[in-house]
């Protein structure tokens, strides 16, 4: 859970991932979004509590009136991000706001005759649109990271435009920075581990990947790729993806019939498959654990997942 208070002492005038208005503020920047809401809780297997907060504080407020800069995908996903539960548009009012810029390309805030702030969004290695945010001035260079994912093949293909800058502050997002995640394996490692798991079922059995946010195109695209078959998605999704890039239309699919693979919301006529349905539900670790779900009438709970709410665990089938 983000604990950043969206101010960067060096620059006062900037507010980065916090959307509140005040007289100090005169540049909101938004590194990423990934999710509808601002705040889950969530019961995961009936005994954890989890809240997680999200990097848009701020923004689901209809007066917000300010120019949000972000970059060019993150632009185009966050007037279309709906709520979790009524399903209903959140930040539609800001698509006139959004000023989108493209990575690498530096924008120049001036903020006095001599004086100019300049920054640059740079990948993250996160989720589309996901950005480092480079802040340069006399005050000294910055480096606001957001979530990022830095694995050694992405930091020396992708950040090598940082080299040249001495960096005087890091704002570090030290979400998984605790001994159960140290051992977080590569993307292409994780994506191995998947195929491998789906390929240990039968070809009978639909797979539920559980791409609850944002961020799991990767996974979508290597499972289209190494099984030839698309991903069951929910028209929403599905038009959110495709307006971004239209190679998610040979990748995800609107028809439930066509595949065995859904990360969709498990509606009628897939629920006909839950006898022999496996849910995915991904970890940064080795343990990859398959869940299976059972639809229930009486449970509310949420899951980490785009399942309907009604639904909960039935069990672990893989520890
Ligand atoms: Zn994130
Ligand atoms: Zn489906």
């Amino acid at each position: 859970m983000s604990t950043f208070n969206g101010c960067i002492r060096e620059y006062p005038i900037l507010a980065i991932d916090r959307f509140i208005p005040n007289e100090s503020k005169q540049y909101f920047i938004l590194s990423h979004v990934h999710k509808g809401n601002n705040f889950y809780l969530f019961f995961i297997l009936n005994i954890k509590l989890i809240a997680i907060q999200d990097h848009t504080h701020g923004l689901e407020n209809l007066n917000f009136n300010e120019k949000v800069y972000c970059t060019e995908q993150t632009a185009l996903l966050l007037p279309f991000m709906e709520k979790r539960t009524s399903k209903q548009l959140m930040y539609s009012h800001l698509k006139e706001l959004m000023v989108p810029v493209p990575y690498y390309e530096t924008i120049v805030f001036e903020i006095s005759q001599q004086n100019s702030i300049e920054l640059t969004f740079l990948p993250a290695n996160h989720c589309p649109g996901a950005a480092l945010i480079l802040i340069k001035e006399n005050n000294g260079t910055v480096l606001y990271t957001g979530d990022m994912r830095a694995e050694a093949i992405f930091v020396t293909d992708k950040l090598d435009y940082i080299k040249k800058f001495q960096i005087k502050n890091l704002y570090m997002d030290t979400t998984c920075c605790y001994a159960e995640k140290r051992n977080f394996i590569s993307k292409i490692a994780s994506v191995d581990l998947l195929s491998q798991l789906i390929q240990s079922y039968s070809d009978h059995h639909h797979i539920y990947l559980d791409c609850w946010t944002v961020g799991y195109e990767e996974v979508w695209m290597a499972v289209a790729e190494t099984f030839k078959e698309k991903i069951h998605v929910s028209r929403q999704r599905y038009t959110l993806y495709c307006r971004m890039n239209l190679l998610f239309k040979s990748i995800l699919t609107i028809d439930p019939t066509s595949t065995r693979f859904h990360s969709c919301r498990w509606d009628e006529p897939c629920r006909a498959h839950e006898n022999n349905m496996i849910s995915i539900h991904f970890t940064p670790n080795e343990n990859t654990r398959p869940i299976k779900y059972i639809p229930t009438k009486q449970s509310k709970q949420l899951l980490m997942t785009d399942l309907p709410y009604d639904c909960k665990p039935l069990e672990q089938m893989v520890k």
